[in-house]
Order: C-alpha cells, then structure tokens, then sequence
C-alpha cells in the first residue's frame, strides 16, 4: 500500500484536476470525448449483458442495504469509499454503525488480504461492497488478460470472504472505455463512477475535507471519498450529522437506482467524475 498509494494520488490528482488533464494519460483527449467514451462502454456492455443474461447487479445489495430506504421519496446521497480497507476503516464502521447508515466500499485486492476481518464485517453490517481491481492500475493501458486478472483477483478474494461475488466494479481514475467495460461485463459487473469528489487525497484536512462534502451535497450525488485517509475518516461524524440535519439519507449507491438492475459492464452514474 505504501509503495503504491503516492502513484495513485499522483495520477488521481492529474486526473481530478481538469477532464483535459486525461490527455496527459494518452487516454482520451477531453471530457467530453471521455463520457462518450463511456457512453458507447455501457452501450456495448448492455448488449453483452443481455447476451450472457449477466444482469445480476443489486440482487443481494437491494434485498439487504440498499432496500431499506426509498430513494424516491426521500433525499439521498450515496458516500462511496475507495482504496481500502485499511487501518481506519474500522473506525468509520464504527461510526456508520452508529448512525444506521450503509455505504459502497471499492475494495483494492493488495488490501483485502491485509483486513480481511474488516471484509467480513462490511458485508455482515449491510455495506455494499465492489471491485476496485487488484493493483490500482490504468486499466485502459492494459491487455485484456491483464484487466481480466484485476478484476477476477479482488472479485474472487471478496467472494471467497463474503460469500458473494461483488457486481460492481470502479476503474481506478474512473479510466475506463468499451475494451473495459467488455470484461466487466463479462464479469458480471457494472460500473460505477462518481458524480462528486472529496478530493480528499489532496485535501488531507478534516475542515476542509468536511466543507467539499457537505458543499457537494445534492440528491442522488455519488460522491467519491477515501476511507485510507485518516482526515476523511475524522471528517465523516460531522458529515453525517450534517447531512442528516439537511434530510439526507446516506445510502449505498444501488440505493439511487430506485430498485432498476444495472446492466453488467453499464456505467452508473453516466457521465462521472467531477
Ligand atoms: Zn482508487
């Protein structure tokens, strides 16, 4: 983790800073190129996803977490946490605890076998639990048996734990194109971006990490933060109990889709990153 984690920020500040920031990656040349890149990814998927009947996303998260809150009649926000587990990862379990509040975890596979205890207990509380690959790569610079071994390794460490393959998967970077959202698709995984970003691993303060969030607040936002951040973890009471002053729900994010399956490989929300 230690060796990886300054690449990440690295890139992800790159990435985060500006939609052109990409061209920098030899990924795609603009933002808008971008969600059209993802577009015709969940396009290609869905129609892979019905050939394979692959559409299993939500089965287990809706009848667990995400069903218990009506995203149509009250205010929700979706709170996602990426790059664990790791060493604070309890602590915010505790404190989701407290406040009855489920969340996505995006798991990154060189972390699972370090807590898997942590696992177990995200998914016995009722969090939602997806694929953030093995190692943290670019996906899009790979070959297709790299992306494959990502994503299966993550995927099969969480079932062997869980007892239940994850259906969701989110690129590191939200880099992501057809080839990728092909092999999750074939996969049985959807997509998930985000519409909302903490920024947190650039932040790295507990105020100022507390006022992006809260500033980002809005209905059916996904918002993306970092449960390996120790200001992000002290961040997160006064998050929750503003949000819930604010009439929020926090939910995990198939709760936003209103009990609508998402297709494998589909990529929710569209047009991500912001
Ligand atoms: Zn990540």
């Amino acid at each position: 983790m230690r060796r990886w984690i300054p690449t990440v920020i690295a890139t992800t500040m790159a990435l985060a800073a500006t939609p052109a920031a990409v061209a920098s990656t030899g990924q795609a040349a603009s933002g808008p190129a971008r969600t059209g890149q993802a577009r015709a990814a969940a396009a290609s998927s869905t129609a892979t996803a019905s050939s394979t009947g692959a559409v299993s996303s939500t089965g287990a998260a809706s009848s667990t977490a995400a069903g218990k809150v009506n995203c149509a009649k009250v205010k929700c926000i979706a709170l996602t946490f990426d790059d664990g587990p790791g060493r604070y990862t309890s602590t915010l379990l505790d404190l989701l605890k407290r406040h009855h509040t489920k969340v996505t975890f995006f798991l990154v596979g060189a972390q699972i076998g370090k807590y898997p205890s942590v696992v177990r207990r995200m998914a016995r509380e009722g969090h939602e639990i997806g694929d953030h690959t093995y190692d943290h790569p670019h996906l899009t610079t790979l070959p297709d048996g790299d992306i494959r071994d990502e994503l299966t390794r993550p995927r099969d460490a969480i079932k062997k734990l869980t007892g239940r393959a994850p259906d969701l998967m989110r690129p590191p970077y939200g880099d992501t194109d057809e080839r990728v959202g092909g092999i999750a698709a074939e996969l049985g995984m959807a997509q998930i971006l985000w519409n909302g970003t903490s920024r947190d691993w650039e932040l790295r303060d507990t105020a100022a990490i507390t006022k992006k969030v809260l500033g980002l607040a809005k209905r059916d936002r996904v918002v993306l933060m970092h449960d390996v951040w120790p200001e992000t973890v002290k961040a997160m009471p006064k998050i929750l109990t503003s949000l819930e002053k604010k009439g929020y729900h926090v939910v995990p994010v198939t709760a936003l889709l209103r009990g609508r399956s998402l297709a494998a490989g589909e990529v929710y929300p569209v047009g991500g990153w912001n």
